[in-house]
């Protein structure tokens, strides 16, 4: 036997940039955010610290063109190609599904 009970359930509606403040939600297609995260321990200069930033479709590549152009310049007069921007960050392509 079920016995049921209508319950409230927080859910999503939307996720704005944290940078540009526009909506993440993509009409038909629903969220589509990038997020920037770290929580840093213990040793760490910023120990206890929690950072979350979400992140427009736009905002996310601009910030990524960021950190590729920083690493261009570290890596500049090295001969070490792993510092290469090619990929920088990419884990996967052709992804359509979400899958890991
Ligand atoms: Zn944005």
């Amino acid at each position: 036997m079920e016995i049921k009970s209508l319950a409230t359930v927080a859910m999503i509606e939307d996720v704005i940039c944290d940078v540009c403040s526009s909506s993440t939600r993509i009409p038909s297609y629903g969220l589509q955010y990038g997020r920037l995260e770290a929580q840093w321990g213990y040793g760490a200069q910023h120990d206890g610290e929690h950072y979350q930033v979400h992140l427009c479709e736009l905002c996310f590549f601009r910030v990524l063109s960021s950190l590729r152009r920083e690493r261009m310049v570290n890596g500049m007069f090295d001969d070490d190609k792993s510092f290469s921007a090619d990929g920088f960050g990419l884990i996967s392509a052709d992804n359509f599904l979400g899958a890991n």
